[in-house]
Order: C-alpha cells, then structure tokens, then sequence
C-alpha cells in the first residue's frame, strides 16, 4: 500500500492568492504538540487565553468571544442561525461573492431578504443602507462584509453602526479577510456579531471561525421562540463549553486551537498598529507597482484593501493560462476573479505572514516575465 500511496509532500508555494495564506513555522509547531483532553484544565486555560486574545482583536469587551469549530463561512451561519428565525426580515448588503453567500445563509434561515446592492468593485452607499434600514426598522439584522475578498473593497463601517446602535436591529459584519489587517473595532463601531477566519490575515491553517457576539446579540439568541436551526452552531450551548460551565457540547478541535493561540501570539507581538502598518505600506508598493506597469486597478483609492488587490489583466491575455504559469514556474499562488469578474482580474494577496516586501518584489517580477512572454 505504501507504493501506491506514498506521503504527500506539498509542493513549495507562495500563497499570494485571497486565502490561505502562509503560515509561521511557529504556528506548524504549535500543531504538532501532543493532543490533550477537550476538558483537560491546562487546555481550558489555554482557551481563556483564546478568548482574551481575540477580544484583543476585535475590539471588544465582549464576554462571548471565541472560535467556532468551522471555517470562515461557519463563522456565517453561526451570526445568522442565532439572530434569526423564520419570517424575520435580514437587510444585506451585497457587492461582491460574500454578500451573496450572506444572502443565501439568511433565506436558508427562513428570513425574508432585502438587499441593498452596489456594482462589483465598489462599496455599499452607506446612505443607501441607512435609507432602507428606516424602511424596514423592524429587521432583524443589518449585515455587511468589511473586507469583500471576491473584489478588494473596503466597507466604511463607522456610521452605520453609529445609526443602528439605539435601535432593535443587530449589526452584523464579516471581517473574515479584515481581522489582523486592517483596523476593526468592534465595540467602537457597535458591531452586534462580527466573525472571521484564521487563514487569510491571521496566518493560521483553515479551520476556526473567530466569533464575537454582543450581550443583546446573545440575548436575542436566548430569547427567541424556537430552538436555533442548527444545533452545532447554537452559541448559547457553544457558550456553556467556553464559558464558566464547561460542559461538553462537541470536542473542540484541539490542535487547531493550539494553532490559533500561537498566530494569536504572534499577532499581538507584532503589535496590531504596527501589522496595519505593515499591510498599508507594502499593499500600497504592490499596487503602484502594478500602476507603474500599465494596469488598472478595480477599485478606487479610498477604498481599496492593502491585503487584497484586484487587478484588471491586459487584453489578449489568457488569464487561467498565465496564472498556471505563475504558480508553475514561480511557485506563486494568485486567485482569479469571480462571478461578473471570471477572466478579467486577479486577486492577489498580501495577508498575514505572506506580506513581505521580498513576495511584493518576487510577484513584480514574476510578472515582467511572464507578461513578456504572453507579448504584451
Ligand atoms: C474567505 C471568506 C469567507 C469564507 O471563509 P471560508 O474559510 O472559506 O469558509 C467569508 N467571508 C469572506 C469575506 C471571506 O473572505
């Protein structure tokens, strides 16, 4: 058996795609430490230590602070079956691939979807919500995505929540691909439930979903008619398992949270300042590199993302051939676009431990050479 399957060695790779990204050799040894018990005190210590982290993160004070056991779109379903029930209304914003998810999680809830849209590539009208917010101040939710990965935009978020925060209305944000990038304040900007994702600028392997929900988030979870339609992600016994009960709900993913509290480690080191920093500066060098090339950018300055780029390639250009090519002969992984943008952009990241001024200069060349060898 051991001739036909021989150990899978991963190929070497700069993953400059929209996740995931490289990861820390600190982190792969934090995996490799020996398994312990779920309800082992040193491990539950150790998720204390989680939960303190990521309220460092977030920007928050909130007691409900923790790691679902799922990737970043576990993270989503757990914000929409806890807030909603059915015949509930949910306002969405939709401008890009993850907005559309967000959509199709809250229909699946039994929620009734109003979205509020903006064309791919640029950002929600912030009046426009709040407009259709006052149409529809009975919603549930109001939820948007911070860092929409599908484009490279940036969502204000600030006076949104500024508007909802005296109202019945819980304010939902994905900050998958924002989290350890770029600023987000969950208690400042009155976030209700805000999740993310360990493998795009946090650095981690995929796997957990951070999750933060506010007191009347939680209430409004423990307070609903009906049980919440998935009994995994239902925070309130989630919560007994992090929180002061620890009572057994499912077995926690233990190497994983090893994992986490290691890149957490590695983030708070840093310094959140000095990482946003960090972000800003080389996703800037990557961008006017790709402008001093002749390219276009799809979005516009203001709100464009640092860890995430989308570029518009040349006419003529086979995108999915050339994008082989890189990872082929240059061992650099890039994403290609979605939905409307198929064949017309790529998405190249620069999250976590990836944004690196020498992958910034190693992409530029990359793609001289390659752009040369397709004759343009
Ligand atoms: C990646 C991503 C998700 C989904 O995360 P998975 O880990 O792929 O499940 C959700 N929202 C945004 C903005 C993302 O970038």
């Amino acid at each position: 058996m051991s001739e036909i399957y021989p150990p899978f060695e991963p190929p070497r790779r700069i993953l400059m795609g929209p996740g995931p990204s490289n990861v820390s050799s600190r982190v792969y040894r934090a995996l490799a430490r020996p398994t312990i018990g779920h309800l082992d005190p040193a491990f539950l210590e150790m998720m204390n230590q989680v939960s303190d982290q990521l309220r460092l993160l977030f920007g928050t004070a909130n007691r409900l602070t923790f790691a679902v056991s799922g990737t970043g779109s576990a993270g989503m379903e757990t914000a929409f079956v806890n807030a909603l029930e059915a015949g509930d209304t949910a306002i969405v914003g939709v401008n890009g691939v993850f907005g559309q998810r967000m959509c199709s999680v809250a229909e699946r809830c039994g929620a009734r979807v109003v979205t509020v849209e903006a064309p791919w590539g640029e950002p929600l009208d912030v009046g426009e919500l709040i407009d259709t917010w006052r149409a529809h101040e009975d919603a549930r939710l109001l939820a948007v995505v911070h860092a929409e990965t599908s484009t490279g935009v940036r969502q204000p978020l600030e006076e949104l929540g500024a508007a909802l925060r005296e109202s019945e209305t819980l304010f939902v944000v994905d900050a998958v691909t924002s989290l350890g990038g770029i600023p987000v304040r969950v208690d400042d900007w009155g976030i209700d439930i805000c999740y993310s994702g360990t493998q795009k600028c946090l650095s981690v392997p995929p796997g957990l979903a951070p999750i933060t929900f506010s007191e009347r988030a939680l209430e409004r979870s423990r307070s609903r008619g009906g049980s919440v339609q998935s009994w995994y992600l239902d925070v309130g016994m989630i919560a007994s398992y992090w929180g002061a009960e620890r009572s057994y709900h499912h077995t926690a993913p233990i190497n994983m949270l090893y994992a986490l509290h290691e890149g957490l480690r590695i983030v708070l080191e840093e310094g959140l300042e000095t990482r946003h920093e960090r972000h800003r500066s080389l996703g800037e060098r990557l961008q006017s590199g790709l402008t001093e090339r002749g390219l276009e950018l799809l979005v516009a300055e203001p709100y464009r993302l640092p860890q995430l780029t989308s570029v518009r390639l040349p006419d003529g250009v086979d995108e999915g051939a050339m994008r082989r090519e890189l990872l082929d002969r240059y061992g650099i992984e890039v994403g290609g676009g979605l939905g409307p943008l198929a064949g017309e952009i790529w998405r190249v990241g620069l999250m976590g431990e990836t944004c690196r001024w020498e992958n910034v200069l190693s992409f530029h060349a990359a793609l001289d050479e390659l752009l040369e060898d397709n004759g343009t």
